[in-house]
């Protein structure tokens, strides 16, 4: 069985559903990388500070086995999911000094037992050894349409053509950024999942793990 599984895709290709359902299954911890990216969006956005080596460093973030996001010790797991943090996620994304920080965290998490984490880079540089690795993705058209259908849900106002703009932008910044961009690790299995239920992509996930 693997015990380390790196999950890796663009923005709304169903990573951090699937792997939650997986990790569940699999009785593995369930690590939301880009939470972790968010967060420090998040408490750029609200303190008003500048985005330094100063900030990073006093950075408490913390992920429970619920699911749970803390931010300096308050619970932050709905705000990190706005639009406005989704753009400063990528954002802050770009900086080196933001992802040594992050990756750090994110390697010590990994070592303290079998993990499904989930992100852009995790397969290319977080966890280059890891056991599994998935990249998973799906056309902007149906990306576009399950953000839409999950912020409509929540009951956000949204409009499909900006979320898939929105989209479109967010994967360009991050393909293109200059530090670990995402990209398909060379012994990633690709896994498209445009045509594909959840259940059906968790399966072909366990399949693989075994
Ligand atoms: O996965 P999620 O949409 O929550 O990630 C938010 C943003 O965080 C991404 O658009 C990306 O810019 C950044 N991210 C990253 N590396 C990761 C995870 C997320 O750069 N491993």
């Amino acid at each position: 069985m693997k015990k380390i599984i790196a999950i890796d895709g663009p923005a709304g290709a169903g990573k951090s559903t699937v792997s939650k359902i997986c990790a569940a299954r699999l009785g593995y911890t369930y690590i939301d990388t880009g939470a972790m990216y968010r967060a420090v969006a998040l408490k750029v956005l609200q303190s008003g500070k500048i985005l330094d080596e100063t900030l990073i460093n006093d950075i408490e973030i913390k992920l429970d086995s619920a699911g749970k996001v803390f931010l300096d010790g308050k619970d932050v797991t709905k705000e990190i999911r706005t639009p406005e943090v989704s753009r400063g996620a990528s954002d802050v994304a770009k900086f080196g000094f933001v992802r040594k920080k992050l990756t750090e965290l994110q390697r010590e998490m990994a070592r303290q037992g079998s993990v499904i984490m989930d992100g852009r880079d995790i397969g290319t540089q977080v966890l280059p050894n890891a056991d599994l690795k998935i990249f998973l993705t799906a056309s902007v058209e149906e990306r576009a349409r399950r953000r839409f259908e999950e912020l409509k849900a929540k009951g956000a106002a949204v409009d499909f053509e900006q979320i898939k703009k929105e989209i479109i932008l967010r994967d360009k910044q991050d393909s293109e950024r200059e530090i670990a961009p995402l990209a398909q690790a060379e012994d990633a299995i690709l896994l498209d999942s445009t045509n594909l239920t959840i259940e059906q992509v968790v399966l072909e996930i366990l399949r693989l793990a075994q």
